[in-house]
């Protein structure tokens, strides 16, 4: 393992992968990425990677729609494949939530985002799988679908590594070395590594990671399920990834004959969450998907997982230097919406980290001071995954 880096970056996750990858990108090869067990192995490697870009405000949005030019031209631009498959997305919100999504979708609209909304009556054509309220609130976006976190997440690592760039597994960072007011290291059970930039890129254990170094962020974790359902491909070859928001879950398709579900938001520790699934949730689940999508009634469960968001107050990530500590970084908080978010993420912090601030999107809404400047990301909705 190197003994000196230009960067450390600790977490193996999609985010970690990024940034080391765009920062080779951008000349800083002599870097090394420390993941304490194997890549992908956090939320990650659990997401479901649907990629929309539902979002009530701009940065999201924006992160999220470039980002989706990445996953679809994934091996020109990086190399490898990102899994990604278009299915287009329909949002559902209830009849409450219909001004929100009319200032969202016009917000997303001025940014060049290829969505719309649509009638219950025009759904029965795009996707006619699905039963629709008349009274509930609809939004499509044909370019949305999703990807494979999993190889998106190596194809990055793979990349980075090509160009020089040293990914150590199964060593935990166990402590940030500070003196003065600087980054002088990272602490490893091999011993320390010098380096003048550390970024925290740790998901779910990025709270204990800063704590270590005196940082106190307001990150919390809780725990979404996943469970996979074959799908009666006779009656239902394929649909839309849909945003069930109106009935709090969503499903996309996984492959030709398998249905993917998400489903809950349940307080949980990072060390001790049970990372199967309930199977009365399961069940409610499936009676609402069966609602929604009737030939699903026909379908059987396959088994199932659950991951943690990483959330903060606002749901929305931050990405930012840590005032006071020179050369410390952090890429935290993504919530349930990360995933579709990495690319760009890579591309920021490679930015802010090389040149002092983000160029490609302005990410000043996702300055780690919000929180006590109470400046937070608001959602149009009184739900908060599509803050
Ligand atoms: C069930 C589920 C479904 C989701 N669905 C979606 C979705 O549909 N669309 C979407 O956009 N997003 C989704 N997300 C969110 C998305 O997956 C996450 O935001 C994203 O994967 C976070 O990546 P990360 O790299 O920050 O964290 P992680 O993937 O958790 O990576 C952090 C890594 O750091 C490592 N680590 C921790 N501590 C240390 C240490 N001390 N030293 C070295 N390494 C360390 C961990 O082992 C881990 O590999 C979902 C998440 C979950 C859990």
């Amino acid at each position: 393992m190197r003994e000196t880096a230009d960067v450390v970056i600790i977490g193996g996750g999609v985010m970690g992968c990024s940034i080391l990858y765009y920062l080779a990108k951008q000349g800083v090869t002599r870097s090394l990425l420390l993941e304490r067990d194997v890549l992908g192995s956090g939320s990650t490697g659990r997401s479901q990677a649907i990629c929309r870009m539902h979002y009530s405000n701009p940065v999201t949005a924006s992160m999220a729609w470039e980002s989706l030019k990445v996953f679809t031209n994934f091996d020109e631009l990086v190399g490898g494949s990102s899994g990604f498959v278009e299915t287009g997305y329909l949002v559902i919100v209830e009849e409450v939530d219909r001004p929100g999504m009319e200032r969202n979708v016009a917000m997303q609209q001025e940014l060049g985002i290829d969505t719309g909304l649509v009638t219950a009556q025009e759904v029965k054509d795009l996707a006619p799988m699905l039963e629709i309220a008349d009274t509930e609130g609809l939004a499509w976006e044909p370019q949305s679908g999703y990807a494979d976190p999993y190889l998106v997440t190596t194809s990055y690592a793979t990349r980075a590594r090509e160009m020089g760039a040293e990914i150590q597994l199964r060593t935990p960072a166990i402590g940030i070395q500070v003196s003065g007011d600087r980054v002088r290291g990272v602490v490893t059970p091999q011993g320390t590594v010098e380096t003048p930039v550390a970024v925290v890129a740790a998901g779910p254990w990025s709270r204990g990671e800063l704590g270590r170094a005196g940082i106190e962020l307001p990150l919390d974790t809780v725990r979404h399920q996943v469970a996979m359902l074959t799908r009666p491909v006779d009656q239902l070859p394929h649909h839309p990834t849909v945003g069930d928001i109106a009935q709090s879950f969503s499903f996309r398709p996984d492959g030709a004959a398998m249905t993917m579900i998400g489903f809950g938001e349940d307080q949980a520790e990072v060390e001790t969450y049970d990372q199967g699934v309930d199977m009365a949730e399961v069940s409610l689940t499936l009676g609402k998907l069966a609602r929604r999508m009737p030939a699903m009634s026909d379908s059987y469960f396959r088994g199932g997982w659950s991951g943690l968001f990483t959330i903060t107050p606002d749901w929305h990530p931050i990405l930012d230097r840590v005032p006071g500590v020179e050369g410390l970084y952090c890429a935290v908080g993504f919530s349930g919406h990360g995933f579709k978010l990495s690319p760009m993420v890579g591309v920021l912090m490679a930015e802010l980290i090389l040149d002092g601030q983000a160029a490609t999107i302005d990410i000043h809404t996702l300055r780690m001071s919000r929180f006590r400047e109470g400046d937070l990301n608001l959602p149009s909705y009184g739900f908060r995954v599509l803050v």
